[in-house]
């Protein structure tokens, strides 16, 4: 008998039939002898639904109302699927995440995690329950309801598997498994049987929303091999863990995009030693998350500093440059939206030379010109136009011999 917790996602509770489905489910691990517990997103697209709701009465509505209005999406789905449970025999109990024991930091809208109490849930285990709980919330030392950002019930599950010790933890999705790339852009995409914490975590942070990233850092945290699978079929989906195997010959693992990237820069800074010093403690002081960095020196004379930021935090960083613009005596703020990055992770490259080589010729052959480039030891990142990544994802994919024969199918 294994303790597992099963996570489901929105897409495989989107309507009643599903979730019923998903009782199903939980009944045939239940049947095999294993507790469970059973961590569940808001039905389909309702969190998007109701961040339109919300839109139509305000544009700035406070971040405490928005976690109290998005939790609503999680607690409709627990209680329904505890009830589809019930009506097919299987005893169990719904809970919030402040009912689970899941505490979080005061912060609104992408809150961590402090701590787990998993008393109640041991509790209601031991009493031959099925506990469902709502993913993405947990409760401040306040007594405020707080959200984990968006996916984050990805974070719930693991957190809970790590508090209660359990066996395995599943992530039923509407994908085998987590593939090459995502697969509603390349239906050539190759489903990864095995993953290490590392790469994925890279994946998940450069864009890949298959997996929350705090969920799969958690996962490293606690060494708990991470299962991602499809809720409509059988398969075993891809296991994540400390070291995975890589198939003969690969270097690139998977590619990954992200469309939330803005470009700001200071051009024609006259050179001086602090200017980064006073621009970045400055973005710090805003609670700005800067992501690549790029300085360029002329002559020893002017320099241009160049940034990204997420689309959302762009109108306060040139906000924060045109504060100090005039100390840098800086001739010109450019901010620059329509922007994406697109990344080739793999843990081979550290051995192998001329990756970022292959990466640049890949892209220019496709005809896309590169803006900015990162590295660390297992990924390269480029920004390029958005109008674009689709076309350079595709382009990676096949230069880095990740084609598959068959396309892939995503569940409705
Ligand atoms: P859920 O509602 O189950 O949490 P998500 O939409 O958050 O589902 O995540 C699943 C989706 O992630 C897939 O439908 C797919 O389009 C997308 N995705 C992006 N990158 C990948 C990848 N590398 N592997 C698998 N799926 C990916
Ligand atoms: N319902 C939340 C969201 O859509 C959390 C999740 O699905 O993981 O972001
Ligand atoms: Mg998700």
């Amino acid at each position: 008998m294994a303790l597992i917790v099963q996570k489901y996602g929105g897409s495989s509770v989107r309507t009643t039939d599903h979730i019923k489905r998903v009782a199903g489910r939980i009944k045939d691990t239940v049947t095999e002898g294993n507790s469970v517990v059973v961590v569940v997103s808001a039905m389909g697209d309702t969190t998007d639904e109701l961040i339109e709701m919300a839109g139509q009465i305000t544009n700035k509505p406070s971040a405490r109302e928005m976690d109290m209005l998005v939790t609503t999406g999680e607690q409709v789905s627990v209680a329904l699927l505890s009830m589809a449970l019930q009506e097919i025999g299987i005893d169990s109990i719904s809970l919030t995440g402040g009912q689970a024991g899941i505490r979080t930091e005061a912060v609104h809208g992408k809150a961590r995690i402090l701590d787990i109490q998993p008393d109640r849930i041991h509790r209601e285990l031991k009493d031959g329950k099925v506990v469902v709980v709502a993913g993405f919330q947990g409760v401040t030392d306040d007594g405020e309801i707080a959200t984990l950002g968006r996916g984050g019930s990805d974070t719930t599950a693991v957190a809970l598997a790590a508090a209660i010790q359990a066996d395995v933890c599943e992530i039923y999705t509407d994908v085998e498994g987590v593939y090459t790339t995502d697969p509603r852009v390349v239906p050539h995409a190759r489903k990864i049987n095995e993953i290490s914490y590392d790469e994925m975590l890279e994946l998940a942070n450069l864009g890949a929303v298959v997996l929350h990233p705090r969920a799969v850092e958690c996962a490293k945290q606690y060494n708990i091999p991470l299962r991602v699978r499809s809720s409509f079929t059988k398969n075993p989906g891809t296991l994540v863990k400390e070291e995975a195997e890589m198939e003969q010959g690969m270097i690139v693992r998977g590619i990954a995009h992200d469309l939330n990237v803005a470009k700001v820069a200071l051009v024609g800074v006259p050179h001086r030693k602090n200017s980064l010093q006073l621009v970045f403690k400055k973005l710090a002081a805003e609670n700005i998350n800067v992501d690549i960095i790029v300085q360029s020196i002329v002559h020893n004379e002017v320099s241009d500093i160049s940034f990204t930021v997420s689309v959302d935090d762009l109108d306060k960083a040139c906000d924060v440059l045109n504060g100090v613009k005039e100390e840098l005596n800086a001739s010109e703020i450019v901010c620059e939206e329509g922007l994406a990055k697109v990344s080739i992770v793999g843990a081979g490259m550290i051995s192998n030379p001329g990756v970022a080589a292959q990466m640049f010729d890949a892209l220019t052959e496709a005809g896309i010109g590169i803006k900015m480039v990162s590295t660390s030891e297992i990924k390269v990142s480029c920004v390029i136009d958005a109008s674009q990544v689709h076309d350079a994802v595709k382009a990676l994919h096949t230069s880095f011999g990740l084609d598959a024969l068959d396309t892939v199918t995503v569940a409705k």
